[in-house]
């Protein structure tokens, strides 16, 4: 069974607010295997509204809606949900008793607009709220389930963990879904999809979904089926071979992140490592030290982006730099190995590059980048042109240098 959410308020289709009710529902609902298959968002605007549900109700076996359940004008997710099942609004008098209830317990007269809020659409449950005064409506038939939530997250959540979740585990089918995560690094998003789609593109089920950030690939794999058996069977035959296509570019497989994955490699070798940071200016060292317990390995950096402070710091010799540039092979180099000499880290990382928009030359555009690895067995650069803007370039930069470390320690014999 298959679930499309309703987001429902005028609010949500301005710059300043968005809709998260949604994510947190898809979580809950693929917990139970229900998978989400559209999401809308629609002002207070009662055809619009009726439509979105027709078309949701045409389509999917439950919809959830979220919000328009207050006393005003324009709250009017009960009527437009009324409207699409061509069900009546029935006046529910203890409903607005409680109310009245409610304010009185606050020391407050009820306004008579709050009595909007004790329609009920024909034949629904409804769904008490303790945390505000919209109640929530259950409305099941043979064919689906219809759900009608508050807007105000803390209220939908409440209502959703402890009335509906109940019921729809009895209500739905029983279907689990399953994922499988690859990350993969320094590979490009076009060459890796001309790599795997003739081995996912078999599948409908699982379901293949691309994540490409900067230098980063994520790869989620997605099934839906009856039993997690099933569901791990059908995750391995589509996760397996593309793995395999993908080789060590892969550097995790159950959502860690690159800087993890480094950091237990280091840890693994019992092994140490610095920075020496230009264009990056601390990024590199931030991504290290992002990951709990980094201390164990990471021993600390130096951010040279003048000239002068990479010889101060770290003797960067300046007839190198007049010669070829900050920017340079034998600058990179030169950074790393003083890195590793000043700390006697096991390894040093350094980066140098023009990270733009400004700076770029004919012979060294933006996006010029260097980066260095010294290590026992000495030092090597490696040279990339990235694209993109100023926060994308350092992005890649500090994740190409990462992944140089990673494939280090993964080639070292133990
Ligand atoms: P109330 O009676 O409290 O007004 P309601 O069901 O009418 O309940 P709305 O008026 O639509 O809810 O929304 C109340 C507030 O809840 C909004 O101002 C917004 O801050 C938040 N909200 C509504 N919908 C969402 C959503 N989809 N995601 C996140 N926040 C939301």
């Amino acid at each position: 069974m298959n679930a499309e959410i309703v987001a429902v308020g005028s609010e949500m289709l301005t710059p300043e607010r968005v809709d998260t009710n949604s994510l947190f529902l898809t979580a809950e609902l693929n917990n139970l295997g229900i998978e989400v298959v559209a999401k809308y968002v629609v002002g207070d605007h009662l055809e619009r509204l009726a439509g979105v549900v027709r078309l949701a109700l045409s389509r999917s076996g439950i919809v959830i809606l979220s919000g328009g359940l207050g006393p005003t004008e324009d709250d009017l997710t009960r009527d437009g949900v009324a409207a699409a099942l061509d069900r009546k609004l029935v006046y529910h008098p203890e409903i607005a008793e409680a109310l009245e209830q409610r304010f009185a317990r606050l020391n407050r007269k009820m306004a008579e607009v709050n009595k909007r809020q004790a329609f009920v659409i024909e034949g629904a449950d409804i769904l008490p709220n303790d945390r505000g005064t919209a109640s929530g409506q259950w409305i099941e038939d043979s064919n689906s389930i219809v759900m009608l939530l508050p807007g105000p997250p803390h209220e939908l959540k409440a209502m959703f963990e402890r009335q509906c979740v109940p019921r729809l585990a009895r209500a739905a089918p029983k279907q689990v879904i399953r994922t499988v995560e690859l990350r993969v690094a320094g590979m490009g998003e076009s060459d890796l999809d001309q790599l795997i789609a003739p081995v996912y593109k078999k599948y409908q089920n699982p379901a293949t979904t691309i994540l490409a950030g900067a230098g980063d690939i994520q790869i989620h794999f997605r099934a839906q089926c009856d039993s997690e058996e099933q569901a791990m069977a059908m995750l391995a035959e589509v996760a397996s071979p593309v793995e395999l296509l993908l080789g060590d570019r892969v550097y995790s497989r159950n959502g860690d992140s690159i800087e993890a994955v480094v950091g237990s490699l280091l840890r693994q070798h019992h092994a140490t490592v610095s920075v020496a940071e230009s264009c990056t200016g601390g990024l590199l060292g931030e991504r290290f030290t992002s990951t709990s317990g980094s201390s164990d390995y990471f021993v600390g950096g130096f951010i040279t982006y003048s000239n002068g402070l990479k010889t101060a710091l770290l003797a960067v010799p300046p007839d190198l730099i007049a010669e070829h540039g900050a920017v340079s092979k034998l600058v990179a180099e030169a950074m790393a190995a003083g890195a590793r000499r000043c700390t006697g880290s096991t390894y040093a990382l350094s980066i140098t590059g023009v990270a733009g928009p400004e700076g770029g030359t004919e012979s060294k555009p933006v996006g010029t980048t260097f980066i260095g690895l010294a290590g026992p067995a000495g030092v090597e650069v490696v040279q990339r042109q990235f694209l993109g803007d100023r926060a994308r370039i350092r992005a890649f930069a500090s994740q190409i240098a990462l992944d140089l470390l990673r494939r280090k320690l993964m080639a070292r014999v133990a």
